[in-house]
C-alpha cells in the first residue's frame, strides 16, 4: 500500500525531512519527503505493519526543536513508482515560512567541543540542525546561507560535504562553519589582542575583572559572581542600581550548590530555550549578596553556546552575565557599538566576527505549578509560532503593535500568531528604532501584509501612533483594544479556548493601562470574549500624585492612599508617631494638596500595581525611589513570603462598594495595617497580611459577582500576577470553589504579552 502523510507544526529548517529519510531507510520503505506550503509531506510504500512502525518511531525521535502538531495519513490510489527513498525538492506554494528560534548547544556538539579528536574541538561557532543561532543571523528569506550573517564564511571542502550529506547532523545546518572557514573570537584590551583566549578571558574574570562578551543576540557585561566588590562596581559603572542581575553556571549541578532545584526547574534551564530561571536560594554557599539584593532567589542561566561552554569549562564559580548596555539602553549588537557604549565599564572585550543581525534578550521565566511561566519572551522562543484556537483557521491578517513597556508586537494569520522577541520601553529612542526596525524585518521575513492594525486604545503610545499611522498610509482597518482586555484574551488564546467561547471572567491587575471611560484602568474584573466585554468589578480609583513619577517614587501613592482615609490635619493627629507620616510630612505639602485639589497631574487610576507600591512605602520599602516598575512589590512580595515560611497570618480586610460597578476598596486595609506600624509589628507579617488579605478579597470579588454572571471560568493575568505569592494563594482560594482557572505560560502576563491579545481581538472582530 501508498500512504501520504502530512505532518504539520514546526517541522521546517529543524532537520525533520533527514530524520524522515533515516528512518525510512530504516525500516526499508520507498518513496519521498519534501517541504511545502503547509509543512513536511511524506509519501511511503509499504505494509501497513512497517508503516505503522515507522510513524510511530518518528514521534519518538522526532528531532529536538521540531514540534509535530498533527499527523495525518491517507491512502494513494494511485501508486506512484519509488526505487527507493528520496528527498525530494521543496514545492513552491505561498509563502507561509515559519523561522525556529535560536537553540542552545545541542549535547552531540558539546561532546564536539570537548573532543580532541574533533574538527570542532574547541571551536566557539559549533552547531547542528538541533541547536544553534536562527533568528539572531537572519537578514531575509529564505533560511539560506546567503541570507544570513555566515554569508561572508564560504564554507570549506569538509564542511560543505557535512551540509550536502543527508546522514549527517549537519545537513543543511545552514550556519555551519569550523576553524577553517568560519568566524572567530579575540580578546582586546584597548585594542591590543591579548593572546591564548579563553584562558585569558577565564584568568580576567577569576581576578575579579568585568569582561565584555559578544554573545548570540548581544552583547555581555560578565564577572565574578561570589567577588561583592566586583558585582558592586560592575552596578555602580552599568548606572544599574538595584534590578538583579543574570547568572551563568556551568551546568545545573553547579547552579544546585546555591539554589533548590525542582526536576522541572532542571528541565528548563536545559530547554533548548535555556532561559534564565528563577530560583529559589540556599543559605549554604553564597553569591555576592548585591547580585539580587532583598530578593529571596538567583536568575540563573546554563551555558547556551559553545563560547559560554568553552570559558564555564575552566570556572569553578557561577560568572554574572548581564546585558551589555548602559543603564536602559538596548543591548549592543555591534563591536564598535560595544566599545564606544561599554569603554567606560571596562577595557575587557571578548569579540567575534558573526555579525549579530536581530537583538535578542535572555528569556527570563519561573515554574509554577510544575510548568514554566514566563516573565520575558525573548532569545529560545520568538519568532516560534503560537497556534490559534479553533476558529481562527482563516484569521484575517493582522499586526498588532503592542503596548508601551515591555514591548512586543504581533503578527495573526490563519492559524497562528508570531509574536516578536521582548523589545523593551520604546520611551527609550533608541528602543523604539530597534522596534521599528524588528517590526519591518519581520514584516518581510514572514511576507505578512496586514489588512488590519490593532493597537492599544492609549492615543499617546509610540506603538499607538505607529499603528494608526500605518494604517492610514495603507488604508487599513485600524482596531484600538482597550489594554486590560487585551491581557485577558492573550490567555485565553494561549490556553487554546474556541472563537465563540462564552464569556469568562478575567482578572487583570497590573500598573496601569487606558481605560474606556479615559482614566487610568489597573484592577479590572472583566466579563470577556474575544469580541467585547463588560467592566464588572475593579479597584477603587486613586489619585496617581505626579503622574509617571507616582510609578518611580511610590511614596507618592502612599499620599494618595491615605489621603483618601482622612484629613491632613486628622491623619497627623492619629498616626504622628509613624515614620512613614514624618516622611510625608517633608514631601511638599502644600503643591500636593493642591495637585489632589483641582486633580493637576493627578490622573486618576484602578491600579493594583500602584496600591502594592503605597503598602510598600508605607513599610518603607522604596520609600523614595523605585528604580524600575514593581521594584517595591517584588521587594515586597520576598518579605511576605520569608514570614509565610514560619508562621501564619489572617489577612486584612478590604471592603465594596456598589455603584453601576462593584469597587473594591481599601480603606480597612489602611485602618488595620497603621495599626499594625503603631504596635510595631514584624514587617514581614504586614506584607504577608496584606498579600493574604488582597487574595481573599479577590476570591470574595469573583464570587459575588458570579451569584449575577454565570461563569466558572477565570483569567488570572496582568503584571500583578507575575508575584508569585498573591497568584498561588488565588489559585488555592478560586480551587476550592471548583473554578476553572486559566493563567499565561509561554506568554507573559506582563505587557509582553499585549500583543497577542490586541492581535486575537482585533482577528476576532473581523471574522
Ligand atoms: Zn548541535
Ligand atoms: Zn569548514
Amino acid at each position: 500500500m501508498i500512504q501520504e502523510i502530512r505532518v504539520r507544526g514546526i517541522v521546517q529548517g529543524v532537520g525533520f525531512r533527514p530524520t524522515v529519510y533515516r528512518l525510512a531507510q530504516a525500516w526499508g520503505l520507498r518513496g519521498e519527503v519534501l517541504n511545502d506550503g503547509e509543512g513536511v509531506l511524506i509519501r511511503v510504500v509499504g505494509n501497513q505493519e512497517t508503516i505503522g512502525g515507522f510513524l510511530e518511531q518518528l514521534q519518538r525521535d522526532c528531532p529536538p526543536l521540531a514540534q509535530i502538531k498533527t499527523i495525518v495519513s491517507s491512502n494513494l490510489a494511485n501508486i506512484p513508482q519509488f526505487t527507493d527513498f528520496t528527498i525530494a525538492p521543496s514545492q513552491q506554494t505561498p509563502i507561509y515560512t515559519n523561522i525556529s528560534a535560536d537553540a542552545a548547544t545541542c549535547e552531540l556538539c558539546q561532546a564536539d567541543i570537548f573532543n580532541p579528536l574533533s574538527r570542532w574541538y574547541h571551536y566557539p561557532f559549533t552547531n547542528c540542525t538541533h541547536c544553534g543561532p536562527r533568528l539572531s543571523i537572519i537578514q531575509s528569506l529564505p533560511y539560506d546561507r546567503p541570507h544570513t550573517s555566515m554569508a561572508v564564511f564560504p564554507l570549506c571542502g569538509e564542511c560543505r560535504r557535512e551540509y550536502e550529506d543527508v546522514k549527517s547532523r549537519r545537513f543543511h545546518a545552514q550556519p555551519i562553519a569550523c576553524p577553517h572557514c568560519g568566524p572567530g573570537v579575540w580578546l582586546e584590551k584597548g585594542n591590543q589582542v591579548i593572546p591564548h583566549t579563553i584562558p585569558s578571558l577565564c584568568h580576567l574574570l577569576k581576578n575579579g575583572e568585568i569582561v565584555a562578551i559578544k554573545g548570540l543576540g548581544g552583547f555581555h557585561l560578565a564577572c565574578n559572581a561570589t567577588l561583592e566588590i566586583t558585582v558592586q562596581r560592575l552596578r555602580q559603572k552599568k548606572h544599574r542600581d538595584h534590578k538583579p542581575l543574570a547568572l551563568m553556571g556551568k551546568n545545573s549541578e553547579m547552579i544546585a550548590q546555591y539554589c533548590h532545584l525542582s526536576p522541572e526547574e532542571i528541565a528548563l534551564l536545559n530547554h533548548p530555550a535555556a532561559p534564565i530561571v528563577l530560583l529559589h536560594k540556599k543559605d549554604t554557599l553564597s553569591i555576592a549578596e548585591s547580585v539580587a539584593p532583598h530578593l529571596n532567589y538567583w536568575g540563573f542561566m546554563v551555558p547556551y553556546t559553545p563560547l559560554h561552554h568553552l570559558i564555564l569549562e575552566n570556572l569553578d564559580f557561577p560568572i554574572v552575565l548581564t546585558s551589555g548596555n548602559d543603564a536602559d539602553e538596548p543591548q549592543c549588537i555591534t563591536n564598535e557599538e560595544a566599545k564606544e557604549q561599554l569603554g567606560d565599564i571596562t577595557q575587557y572585550f571578548l569579540l567575534h566576527n558573526r555579525a549579530i543581525i536581530n537583538r535578542l534578550d535572555d528569556s527570563v521565566a519561573r515554574i509554577v505549578d510544575k510548568k514554566p511561566y514566563l516573565l520575558r519572551r525573548a532569545r529560545g522562543y520568538a519568532p516560534t509560532p503560537l497556534s490559534l484556537p479553533q476558529g481562527f483557521e482563516n484569521s484575517p491578517r493582522v499586526l498588532a503593535m503592542g503596548g508601551e513597556f515591555k514591548n512586543t508586537f504581533c503578527l495573526l494569520r490563519p492559524g497562528e500568531a508570531i509574536l516578536s522577541q521582548h523589545l523593551g520601553d520604546l520611551e527609550n529612542t533608541a528602543t523604539n528604532i530597534s522596534y521599528q526596525q524588528t517590526l519591518n524585518l519581520y514584516l518581510n521575513l514572514f511576507a505578512h501584509q496586514p489588512q488590519i492594525i490593532a493597537r492599544d486604545l492609549h492615543p499617546d503610545y509610540l506603538a499607538s501612533k505607529l499603528g494608526e499611522a500605518i494604517a492610514d498610509n495603507h488604508n487599513l482597518i485600524l482596531e484600538s483594544i482597550q489594554h486590560h482586555h487585551a491581557h485577558i484574551c492573550a490567555v485565553m488564546a494561549e490556553n487554546q479556548l474556541p472563537l465563540n467561547h462564552q464569556p469568562l471572567l478575567g482578572i487583570a491587575l497590573d500598573g496601569l493601562g487606558y481605560g474606556e471611560d479615559g482614566s487610568l484602568w489597573g484592577g479590572e474584573f472583566l466579563l470577556a470574549d474575544y469580541r467585547s466585554f463588560q467592566r464588572l468589578a475593579h479597584w477603587q480609583s486613586v489619585a496617581l500624585l505626579g503622574g509617571k513619577q507616582a510609578i518611580y517614587q511610590p511614596w507618592r501613592n502612599t499620599y494618595a492612599h491615605l489621603r483618601r482615609l482622612d484629613t491632613w490635619e486628622q491623619l497627623q493627629r492619629d498616626y504622628a508617631d509613624l515614620d512613614i507620616m514624618q516622611f510625608l510630612q517633608g514631601c511638599p505639602q502644600k503643591s500636593l494638596e493642591q495637585m489632589l485639589a483641582k486633580g493637576i497631574n493627578s490622573p486618576l487610576a484602578s491600579s493594583a500595581g500602584r496600591l502594592f507600591d503605597a503598602v510598600a512605602a508605607a513599610l518603607g520599602i522604596c520609600r523614595e525611589k523605585a528604580s524600575y516598575e514593581g521594584q517595591a512589590a517584588i521587594y515586597l512580595e520576598a518579605i511576605a513570603a520569608e514570614y509565610l515560611q514560619s508562621s501564619t497570618v489572617e489577612g486584612y480586610t478590604f471592603d465594596w462598594e456598589q455603584s453601576a460597578t462593584l469597587i473594591l476598596k481599601a480603606d480597612s486595609l489602611w485602618l488595620e495595617l497603621l495599626t499594625d506600624l503603631q504596635k510595631g509589628k514584624d514587617l514581614g507579617y504586614i506584607a504577608a497580611s496584606f498579600h493574604l488579605g488582597l487574595a481573599t478579597a479577590i476570591t470574595r470579588t469573583v464570587i459575588t459577582l458570579q451569584e449575577k454572571y454565570p461563569f466558572t471560568e477565570v483569567v488570572l493575568t496582568g503584571g500583578v500576577f507575575q508575584n508569585l505569592l498573591l497568584l498561588t494563594q488565588v489559585k488555592e482560594r478560586l480551587n476550592e470553589y471548583g473554578f476553572t482557572l486559566l493563567t499565561p505560560s509561554l506568554v507573559p502576563a506582563n505587557d509582553g504579552g499585549l500583543s497577542l491579545g490586541q492581535g486575537i481581538i482585533a482577528a476576532a472582530r473581523n471574522l
